[in-house]
């Protein structure tokens, strides 16, 4: 199902074939990835961990920033995204990418409300169930003590973040009842005093930045409440990776660090520690610093 090598899974564990540590992270679109995990993506795979990133539509009905790709629409647009997913990977260090049943097997559904939800073949309409055998077989392979994806609101909304929600959660179902029970999910969040802490810091620098205005904290997707973040994974070593991956979705962002914006062109800040909710697996009393906190007494 992939187009990109990867591991061998029958090596023992620790061993280079099957790095001790092993992260799974869903996503909906080429370019998700990178905003919302590439700092904890590139600092896992720097320290050794196996990082695999499962990535559900190839994106093809995403708006396109600069006028010089605005030709780019339908199969071409996927195509050149996912020649930025690669790109993108290879910024981050990362070399285990997938597409959910092969590229082009889903495709995106557009924004919600659109009459592109209704396309029998893109993600939105595609059997939960058989989505989530495809996720399920990875899982299997791969066997994470870790895998990440969004809320059931997909973080804002968009029909195939929910859908990739609903397929990731529905895999791990899966995959457990097949022998691999994932020992801790999360989902992608940000904590609100933190959103809003950068949205001042956003306003006060916005007259010197290459954007007109600033999006607001409501349009970060996975704000909630500080007490339900569990886990802060400070990625400001790889800030840089960071930063070259979400530049590598040229049609999609546009990057000033430590700030970007998206086709809706309000200048978001770009966030270096990256923040989950753990849904899965023994809440921890403090909050932690890693993803794989406990595991190494736990499996
Ligand atoms: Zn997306």
């Amino acid at each position: 199902m992939t187009e990109l090598p990867a591991p061998d899974p029958s090596g023992p564990e620790g061993s280079p074939d099957r790095p001790a540590r092993r992260l799974l992270l869903v996503h909906a679109h080429p370019d998700d990835e990178s905003i919302n995990n590439g700092a904890t993506m590139a600092r896992y795979a720097a320290e050794g961990a196996h990082v695999t990133l499962v990535t559900c539509t190839l994106g093809e009905r995403g708006e396109v920033i600069p006028p010089e790709l605005a030709h780019l629409s339908g199969a071409a647009l996927g195509r050149h995204r996912l020649g930025e997913l690669r790109d993108a990977m290879r910024a981050l260090g990362v070399e285990d990418v997938r597409l959910l049943g092969g590229a082009g097997r889903y495709a995106d559904s557009g924004m919600m409300g659109l009459p592109d939800n209704d396309d029998p073949g893109c993600f939105w309409q595609a059997d939960v169930d058989q989505a989530a055998g495809l996720l399920a077989e990875v899982i299997l392979e791969v066997r994470p003590q870790v895998l990440v994806t969004y809320d059931e609101n997909g973080g804002y909304g968009h029909p195939d973040h929910i859908q990739a929600h609903r397929v990731a959660m529905r895999a791990v179902e899966l995959a457990a009842a097949e022998g691999w029970d994932v020992p801790k999910v999360y989902w992608n969040r940000v904590p609100r005093s933190v959103a809003e802490q950068s949205f001042a810091r956003l306003c006060d620098d916005l007259p010197g930045l290459p954007f007109d205005k600033a999006a607001g904290v409501d349009d970060v997707p996975g704000v909630v409440a500080d007490e339900r973040v569990t886990t802060a994974v400070d990625g400001s070593a790889h800030a840089a990776a960071k930063a070259a991956a979400m530049r590598a979705h040229a049609t999609q962002i546009t990057v000033a660090e430590p700030y970007f914006v998206l086709s809706n062109e309000l200048a978001q800040p770009l966030f270096t520690t990256e923040y989950y909710e753990l849904v899965s697996g023994e809440r921890p009393r403090a909050r932690e610093d890693d993803l794989f906190a406990g595991i190494g007494e736990a499996s």
